[in-house]
């Protein structure tokens, strides 16, 4: 049985990109080569890292600008780009200090 990969979205954090979306607009996404995670809004498909900074609205970076995600490369890898980044596993998010309750 096939089940479809969930989705987690970071709780209670406003998206940067200014979409004005306020139930949960940012979700996890790895990348499929090198696992590193960011945060990329539903609404625009802006992509910010790290997902910690941006929870705690601190110095996080914008690595594609809203609609820009298909252009830009994995900033770690540099072998995909950010549009073929996979859903983050819940233990992938957990990994980066994230607990349950902060992302849903
Ligand atoms: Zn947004
Ligand atoms: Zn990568």
């Amino acid at each position: 049985m096939l089940f479809a990969q969930p989705y987690w979205n970071l709780s209670g954090v406003d998206c940067p990109c200014g979409c004005g979306a306020s139930l949960s607009p940012l979700t996890f996404l790895t990348c499929p080569s090198c696992s590193n995670v960011v945060l990329s809004c539903d609404d625009s498909q802006a992509v910010y890292a790290p997902p910690r900074e941006v929870a705690s609205s601190g110095d996080f970076v914008t690595l594609a600008e809203p609609f820009g995600s298909a252009d830009v490369l994995c900033p770690v890898c540099r072998s995909v780009a950010l549009s073929e980044y996979r859903p983050s596993t819940s233990e992938e998010v957990r990994a980066l200090g994230f607990e349950p309750g902060e992302y849903e």
